[in-house]
């Protein structure tokens, strides 16, 4: 049997504040037309990333609209999560060092995990490449299978794309954050589009007294009266954040006392998130003012929350993405953002909203200085933000966005 996460349910309502009453009239007759289905959701994690952040508001909001969803998590050991990881960074058009042998560690798990698959389902939504060789060992399964891609595959080595490509197609649909993710060679019969979106309600997103995230700064070592700086993100080259670290030092020069918090959670399914880890640790030695904290050492919701709230600026250094939800959480909170072109941060940052889009190291240094040294900008960008986010990145617009595609393929 596979890991059933707990969670409860959440009802409707309380999502009225952000979305108005006509909002929530739409979840509940969507909820009304899909009454009774069973929903399983699966992936590889209960915690790290972005997808089991979703999962964690999504399973009870679909429970608070009368259908019954539950979610399950994979299971594998550390080759399997190597091999899946390197499936991960060549779909974002990494290299593709897999032999042999790494191929049959992923199918055999694959087969694994399908047999240890419990319960009569309705829908099957499979996040990511690690659960998506499933449904190949279920062939008589009756239920509707989804393949839910959440990372950047616009520029995928085609080696990784050979590989999925037949699992892929035994799905009855495939998402994707953004249009531009959808390769060719993965030719489902629907293909549709969903960004993400963040909970307000979840104490990741809620507000917080000043005093709190103060206090909660103090408790990591971070001076709350000098100006900081901050990324949130699992330790991934993707993200770069030894990057991060070098903007920061050019950025010092000029404001003298800038901190620096690097926030990282390590996800089980992550090897390669251990050894990047330890770098920083090696370049924070010696930098009092160089900050790295995670889940292992306290980091959890409501940490990212106040750092999220009370940072001056807060960067994004991504190099691929795909939607980067740290950014909208971010923006919720109205603090700008300095991130990278990468993925679905555009659409979340457009021209004059929410802060400052960059390429290079010195458009970065530039970008954070701006907002340091010019804080009534950075705060109208950054209220700009927020709104941008309630219209079109809240968690409820993805719940709507997905129940329709299970109506539809019902
Ligand atoms: N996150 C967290 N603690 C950390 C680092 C990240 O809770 O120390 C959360 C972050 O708040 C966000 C998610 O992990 O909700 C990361 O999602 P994103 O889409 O930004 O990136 P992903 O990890 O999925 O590539």
């Amino acid at each position: 049997m596979l890991q059933v996460v707990d969670v409860e349910t959440q009802p409707i309502r309380a999502y009225e504040p952000f979305i108005g009453a006509e909002g929530v009239e739409e979840l509940v007759a969507l909820g009304r037309e899909l009454a009774g289905a069973r929903v399983l959701h699966l992936n590889a994690t209960a915690y790290g990333g972005g997808v089991s952040e979703l999962l964690r508001s999504m399973i009870p909001i679909y429970r608070g609209l009368g259908i019954e969803a539950e979610w399950q998590v994979i299971t594998g050991d550390e080759a399997f999560f190597e091999v899946t990881k390197c499936l991960h960074n060549a779909l974002q058009g990494g290299k593709f060092p897999l032999g042999d042998r790494g191929r049959a560690t992923y199918v055999e798990q694959s087969r694994r995990n399908a047999e240890a698959l419990e319960g009569e389902w309705d829908f099957l939504i499979v996040h990511d490449p690690q659960p998506v060789a499933m449904r190949h060992f279920r062939p008589g399964d009756g239920g509707r299978w989804i393949w839910r891609c959440h990372i950047d595959t616009s520029n995928p080595n085609s080696a990784a794309v050979e590989l999925l490509e037949p699992y892929v197609e035994e799905h009855d649909a495939i998402v994707f954050t953004l249009p531009q993710f959808a390769p060719e060679a993965w030719d489902n019969s629907v293909v549709r589009t969903m960004a993400p979106g963040i909970d307000p309600l979840s104490p990741k997103n809620m507000d917080l007294p000043p005093q709190v995230h103060d206090q909660i700064a103090l408790w990591l070592g971070v001076d709350p009266h000098r100006p900081l700086m901050t990324q949130v993100s699992r330790f991934d080259s993707w993200k770069d954040p030894m990057g991060v670290v070098d903007v920061f030092r050019v950025v010092r020069e000029e404001v003298p006392g800038l901190q620096l918090a690097l926030l990282g959670s390590m996800a089980l399914d992550d090897p390669e998130g251990w050894r990047l880890y330890d770098r920083i640790r090696e370049e924070a030695v010696g930098d009092r003012d160089l900050h790295v904290a995670t889940n292992i050492t306290g980091v959890s919701n409501i940490e990212v929350n106040a750092f999220q709230r009370l940072s001056d600026v807060v960067i994004q250094k991504s190099i691929r993405e795909g939607f980067g939800l740290v950014v909208s959480e971010t923006l919720w909170k109205e603090t700008p953002v300095v991130a990278g072109r990468a993925g679905g941060i555009p659409v979340q940052m457009p021209e004059g909203i929410g802060g400052v889009l960059a390429t290079t190291d010195e458009e970065y240094a530039e970008g954070v200085l701006r907002m340091l040294r010019e804080p009534e900008l950075a705060r109208d960008l950054a209220a700009k933000g927020r709104e941008h986010v309630r219209r079109h990145f809240l968690i409820t617009r993805l719940v709507a966005d997905e129940l329709r595609l299970l109506r539809d393929l019902g």
